[in-house]
């Protein structure tokens, strides 16, 4: 199989040269980059061998041990799907969720506007008073910015209690270490480049103010337990210990973009369960932010009724990306639904622009993720841990996780 491996390697660094976002991570060895660039394949000589690679590996039998039926599984997955992103970037239009399917292997669930507006009252309730939803929740969070000043002390602080509690469960590989740098002008908030190693730069995005609850989720989504772990654990166990090539390259168009982002997600639940988070940036984060550590309770009630609001996104990239709305009422959906003031939901869109169906592997990849975790956890701290990491080092697919 290393043979189809090294195929599916090179086919994802050849696909890199048409799409600048497809390849998220590389850290194989750079002849192979050289040779792709000297080859110069075009889109229709990489569709061509990768469904002759395809091919190949529908006649490999599939293996009798488990993790090598799964990495069996997971090529033949990923090049179905590299197969799709190449002819997307020759022009074939999908619907959004026939995307979905191609590139992650899943598909979101559909809600109308009666369940937001369900999911609004609760958040009325909380935030009672005159005018537009979206302004009072705006008005509120608006309290609880991070200032420039302190975002890097902040992020810091996070990052130490979230890489504590991951190092206190999961043997993290000897010399991980990452670099965070303060960017502008993207359509992200926050970014893991993984550079193999064990190394990563973490890019945040500050052209908007940072709200407390972004310190967490950025140390724990890009960080620990999330990407920068996740990547970490997969070039240790599959790459080193294995010898596996395929993963010394990250597609960003592909399934394990859902694992990637879902599990990140989730990390936050993993390292932080129930009330503990509240507890630790009361204690912790928002003395540093200079912000009232009494508060962190009604902030974070308040963060989890609009953090349910998440499939309104979902809702708006596909009536946006299925051309049923233009971008002006993507930007209102978002600020209806999941109340984004404007310029977050401006923001919004030129994400749904540039990664399209992508959306969907954060909140649906979150919920994939935590059910799957959760079923074999049972409600047990260290079990949890152990099922998390576990996927984090293995080549599992989204359609595994149910
Ligand atoms: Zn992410």
């Amino acid at each position: 199989m290393n043979d189809a491996a090294q195929r599916y390697v090179k086919l994802v660094l050849a696909m890199g040269e048409h799409d600048s976002d497809y390849v998220d991570a590389f850290y194989g060895p750079a002849e192979w980059r050289d040779e792709v660039r000297a080859e110069k394949r075009t889109l229709d000589a990489i569709l061509a061998d990768a469904r002759a690679l395809r091919g190949t590996l529908e006649g490999i039998a599939r293996p009798q041990h488990n993790v090598e039926a799964l990495r069996l599984d997971y090529l033949r997955r990923q090049t179905d799907a590299l197969i799709a992103r190449a002819e997307i970037l020759q022009g074939a239009t999908l619907r959004f969720d026939d995307e979905s399917r191609a590139l992650y292997d899943a598909v979101a669930p559909t809600h109308g506007e009666d369940y937001f507006r369900a999911l609004n009252a609760a958040i009325e309730a909380e935030l009672p008073g005159d005018g537009a939803l979206v302004e009072r929740v705006e008005a509120f969070r608006m309290q609880f910015v991070i200032p420039r000043e302190k975002l890097d002390d902040v992020f810091r602080a996070a990052i130490d209690v979230c890489r504590a509690r991951t190092a206190d469960e999961i043997a993290l590989p000897v010399g991980e270490t990452f670099t965070v740098e303060y960017v502008n002008d993207k359509a992200w908030s926050g970014y893991n480049w993984y550079q193999g190693n064990f190394r990563s730069l973490i890019q945040v995005n500050t052209d908007l103010p940072i709200f407390i609850d972004r310190a967490i989720d950025l140390a724990c989504h890009e960080g620990y337990p999330g990407h920068h772990v996740y990547n970490a654990l997969l070039e240790k166990t599959l790459v080193r210990d294995r010898g596996w090539p395929e993963f010394s390259v990250y597609a960003l168009f592909s399934p394990q973009s859902l694992i990637a982002e879902g599990s990140a997600n989730y990390g936050i639940d993993v390292a932080f369960p129930a009330d503990e988070r509240v507890a630790m940036e009361a204690e912790t984060l928002f003395p540093i932010a200079g912000l009232d550590g009494a508060r962190a309770a009604q902030y974070y009630r308040v963060h989890e009724l609009v953090a349910r609001t998440g499939y309104a996104g979902n809702e708006a990239a596909r009536r946006y990306l299925d051309g049923e709305i233009d971008a002006g009422a993507a930007a209102e959906w978002l600020t209806m639904y999941a109340l984004m003031a404007p310029a977050r939901a401006r923001q919004r869109v030129t994400f749904f622009d540039q990664y399209r169906s992508y959306v969907i592997n954060y909140n649906l990849g979150k919920d994939l993720v935590r059910n799957y975790v959760e079923r074999r956890a049972e409600g047990d701290r260290a079990k949890r841990w152990s099922v998390f990491a576990e996927l984090l080092s293995s080549p599992r697919l989204p359609s595994h996780l149910t």
